[in-house]
């Protein structure tokens, strides 16, 4: 059974043993452990390709390209998620609460989302690139050189 059998059916809910088995280290330790990855380190950062960014631990897709700003912060930013793609949840782990949020089939944790965002939300989602997938939309894919008059 692949993973993308498992989502048809909804929610993925595995037991811990089984996503420290799925996930790398550090995937394991952000989506599962809340930890946070050291900033400017995710190639996603700069990732400009239009596409659609999806949960690290199930596949769900959590963003679109369109969304995605330059926040400055060294982490992906997005100033909206893909409806009803993450939940989110209030974090006292720091002195200031903040808002925690993750993706709603799995579980797994992606960052925490700040109200200092551009417009039209005002919204910063602030994720670790960790925890997310990029896919580039089909028309990002290299298309054969097909210049015109190629016969001559
Ligand atoms: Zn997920």
């Amino acid at each position: 059974m692949t993973t993308e059998d498992r989502q048809a059916s909804g929610r993925l809910d595995l037991p811990e043993s089984e996503w420290r088995e799925r996930l790398g280290d550090q995937e394991f330790r952000v989506l599962r452990r809340e930890a946070t990855e050291r900033p400017f380190t995710s190639a996603l950062n700069h990732e400009c390709r239009s596409g659609i960014f999806l949960c690290a631990g199930c596949g769900a897709e959590l963003f679109r390209s369109d969304a995605k700003f330059d926040s400055g912060t060294g982490w992906p930013s997005f100033f909206e998620p893909i409806a009803g793609a993450v939940d989110t949840r209030r974090d006292f782990k720091l002195i200031v609460p903040r808002t925690e949020y993750h993706c709603t089939r799995c579980g797994g944790h992606q960052g925490h989302v700040f109200s200092d965002g551009p417009a039209p939300t005002g919204l910063r989602y602030c994720n670790n690139g960790v925890a997310l997938r990029f896919r580039p939309a089909p028309e990002c894919e290299p298309t054969r050189a097909n210049p015109p008059g190629g016969e001559e």
